[in-house]
């Protein structure tokens, strides 16, 4: 069924509003995602300059005629801002000012002055440089989602272009005092591909915003709140992914770690916590696993290491805690920590066993007196000569064996 431009026009607006409703309703669901209020403001004002464009058609008034296309490259400026808080979290507000008043001034003037042809030119190379600008910033921010991304990229640039053979028919045809809006084959190229484009864009926005709030709660329900470390569950799901053996497992636990909260508090207490959780996540390399187990326990996963490795790595963590100083309700403190080391084989790892392991050397440390790191290793319980080691004497291999009775 053939449409008349005025009704492409109407539906544009129509479908517009109805898109700006369906952004602002996402938004009052989850307002963490803010670019969502700048595309909605975008599509809203957008709307609003086809209808006064639509209105401008019937009067030609020239004032009508500016406000509507201000009004039009002011929601630009929005879509544009909505993309660039997209990619970076930030709304650049200046960008947007600028791409607003320039453009808005460069299209007014001639407008203003009688030359409605030239302001339509003005208009129509604005809207393409701008679209075409917000198409590039998805493109950068693509590695977040490729497919989706490079999809909303493409729609942003054929809406962009479709706005070029407005101004080149004019151009072409030299018009520069119009007696009535221009009504020619790229006008209505150009309403069609924005009414059919403003949809995939709304519902391809949409989706990614979907997408990015389900991987901030995935993220949410992984992460240890207080130390920004994995959680136990999160942890264990890495390991059942696919570590391979042999790796080592490292148990911390912070040593008399209840004195601490009731002598100096427990906001001192979180704040060793959160320290620790520091320097275990200082130690780690991209492939190590650091995860807090829960209370005042910390786990490290090291694929590839050694006993000897390992011990030597939760040694270091040990000392760099040792080192710190903190300030509570009883004066200045410091806290120390007790670690267990297992091994697994090769092959895939029974985290259980190691967990058990590793738990059984933490024990003997805490009972060989606290400060240090044991291992196990086979059935046999070791600790390494830790005071050696930090007398400077480093010998690793020296691993003397614990009283496990
Ligand atoms: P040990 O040297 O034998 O490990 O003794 P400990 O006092 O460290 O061990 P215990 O299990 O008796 O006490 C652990 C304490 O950790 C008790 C609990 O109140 C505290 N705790 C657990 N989670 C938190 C937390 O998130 N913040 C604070 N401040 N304290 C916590
Ligand atoms: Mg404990
Ligand atoms: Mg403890």
């Amino acid at each position: 069924m053939p449409l008349d431009y005025n009704s492409l026009l109407t539906a544009f607006v129509l479908s517009g509003c109805g898109l700006a409703i369906t952004f602002f309703v996402s938004w009052l669901v989850s307002r963490t995602e803010r670019f969502l209020i700048a595309w909605k403001i975008g599509v809203s004002f957008m709307a609003l300059g086809v209808l006064a464009y639509s209105w401008y058609g019937k009067t030609m008034s020239p004032a009508l005629g500016a406000a509507g296309y201000t009004i039009l490259l002011t929601g630009l400026a929005f879509v544009f801002g909505a993309g660039r808080e997209f990619r970076t979290g930030v709304l650049p507000w200046r960008g947007m000012v600028i791409i607003a008043v320039t453009s808005s001034t460069a299209m007014a003037v001639p407008m203003l002055a009688g030359y409605n042809g030239a302001s339509i030119v003005v208009l129509n190379i604005a809207a393409a440089v701008i679209l075409l600008v917000t198409a590039w910033d998805y493109w950068l921010g693509r590695a977040e989602a490729r497919l989706a991304i490079t999809l909303l990229t493409a729609l942003y640039v054929v809406t962009g272009l479709s706005f070029v053979p407005c101004a080149v028919v004019l151009l072409y045809a030299g018009e520069w005092h119009l007696s009535q809006i221009p009504s020619n084959w790229a006008e209505d190229l150009n309403i069609v591909v924005c009414l059919t484009t403003l949809a995939g864009i709304g519902a391809l926005s949409l989706a990614l915003n979907q997408a990015r709030l389900a991987r901030g709660h995935k993220r949410d329900a992984e992460t240890d709140p207080l130390t920004g470390l994995l959680n136990r569950r999160a942890l264990l799901s890495r390991i059942a992914e696919g570590i391979e053996g042999p790796a080592a497992l490292v148990i911390f636990d912070l040593d008399h770690f209840k004195i601490i909260n009731d002598v100096h508090g427990h906001l001192a207490g979180d704040e060793v916590l959160r320290t620790f959780g520091e320097i275990l996540g200082q130690s780690c390399r991209s492939q190590y696993l650091a995860a807090r187990l829960g209370g005042e326990e910390f786990a490290l996963m090291v694929p590839g290491a050694s006993p000897v490795t390992a011990t030597l790595l939760a040694d270091v963590v040990r000392m760099r805690l040792a080192k710190r100083r903190f300030t509570g309700n009883g004066g200045s403190f410091n806290s120390t920590v007790s670690a267990g080391v297992s091994c697994s084989g090769e092959g895939a790892i029974n985290f259980e066993t190691l967990l058990r392991d590793a738990d059984n050397a933490l024990y003997a440390a805490k009972r060989n007196g606290r400060d240090r790191v044991a291992v196990r290793s086979g059935k046999t319980e070791f600790s390494p000569h830790i005071r050696s080691l930090q007398d400077g004497q480093r010998r690793p291999n020296d691993l003397v064996r614990l009283k496990t009775g």
